[in-house]
C-alpha cells in the first residue's frame, strides 16, 4: 500500500466577478464550486478537517506520516484571503455537506479588503463577526500575514508582526485557536519558515514550492478550472506533471489545450461589489 498523500486544495474567492475585475481568475463561480465539492464527494474523496491533517502531521507526502494515519482520498480544502464571497457561497455549501476547511485571514485586514490588489481588482474581506460565522460552521481560522506582505522581504520586527502578532490578533478576533499559516504569494525561505513554527504554528502552506510540513505544497482552483481540469488536478501525481509543464511551456500549453478552460463571465457592472469598504 501507497503512503497516503493529503490533497490539498488552494482556493481564493467563490462569488460571479468578470475577468475584467479578477484578472488572475482567482474567483471561482458559485456554481462550478458546488459541482467541485459534489464531484469530491461522488468520487470518494475524504474531506478531512485541519485538526485531522495537523494530527497525521502527513503535510509533505514525503513520509513524515508518523501521527494518525489518514484515508487514502484525504483532501484539504483551503482558502485564501478571506473573500466576502467564501462566506456567501462557499461556507453553505460546504456546511450543508459536512465539508470541513481552513479560511487563511490577514489579520491587518480584517473586514476591509484585498488593498495589496491594483484598485480595480480589489475585493472586500470577512468582518470579524463573519469569520466567526463561518468558523462555527466548520471553516477553520488560519493566518496569512498581517497585511499580506511578501514575509521574506520583511524585516525581524516586522516578520514578528506579520507571523506571531498576526497570531495573537486573529485568536482575539475569533476566539479560536490559530494553528496553521498560509504564506501570502506563497512565498518563503529558511528563515520565514523559521519564524512560523518559532511562533507556535503546528503547519504551514505555500503552493508549488513545497519544503516540508512548514511549506506544503497546494494545488491552486481557480476560473479557469473546468470539472475535468479539476478532476485532473487531484490527481496523486498532478503537483509532479505540473512541475514537468513548467519547464517545458509548450507542454503547459498543449495540456491546457488537451482540458480545456473555463469561458470567464463578462458581466458588465464592472463596480458592483466596491472595492474600497
Ligand atoms: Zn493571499
Amino acid at each position: 500500500m501507497s503512503t497516503p498523500r493529503v490533497r490539498v486544495l488552494m482556493y481564493h474567492g467563490v462569488d460571479r466577478v468578470s475577468a475584467a475585475r479578477d484578472p488572475h481568475g482567482m474567483f471561482v463561480t458559485p456554481r462550478a464550486f458546488r459541482d467541485q465539492v459534489e464531484h469530491l464527494l461522488e468520487a470518494g474523496y475524504v474531506p478531512i478537517d485541519e485538526a485531522t491533517y495537523l494530527a497525521a502531521g502527513a503535510g509533505t507526502g514525503t513520509g513524515a506520516g508518523a501521527g494518525t494515519p489518514l484515508p487514502r482520498r484525504a483532501v484539504l480544502l483551503t482558502f485564501d484571503d478571506g473573500y466576502v464571497g467564501v462566506g456567501e457561497h462557499a461556507a453553505p455549501v460546504l456546511a450543508s455537506f459536512g465539508v470541513p476547511s481552513v479560511l487563511y485571514v490577514p489579520a491587518g485586514l480584517v473586514g476591509g479588503s484585498s488593498d495589496w490588489l491594483p484598485a480595480r481588482h480589489r475585493h472586500p474581506l470577512m468582518g470579524a463577526s463573519e469569520l466567526r460565522e463561518v468558523a462555527a460552521d466548520g471553516m477553520a481560522i488560519g493566518a496569512h500575514g498581517f497585511d499580506h506582505a511578501d514575509l521574506t522581504t520583511l524585516g525581524a520586527a516586522d516578520l514578528h508582526r506579520h507571523v506571531g502578532a498576526a497570531r495573537t490578533e486573529l485568536e482575539r478576533v475569533v476566539g479560536r485557536p490559530v494553528r496553521s499559516y498560509a504564506f501570502p504569494y506563497g512565498t518563503h525561505d529558511a528563515r520565514v519558515r523559521a519564524a512560523v513554527r518559532a511562533a507556535g504554528y503546528d503547519g504551514a502552506f505555500a503552493v508549488h514550492d513545497a519544503a516540508g510540513p512548514f511549506a506544503t505544497g497546494r494545488v491552486d482552483v481557480n476560473a479557469t478550472d473546468t470539472l475535468r481540469s479539476f478532476r485532473i488536478k487531484l490527481h496523486r501525481h498532478y503537483p509532479r506533471a505540473r512541475r514537468a509543464t513548467e519547464r517545458f511551456p509548450l507542454l503547459r500549453r498543449a495540456a491546457h489545450d488537451l482540458v480545456g478552460r473555463a469561458p470567464r463571465e463578462e458581466l458588465s457592472a464592472p463596480e458592483a461589489t466596491g472595492g474600497g469598504r
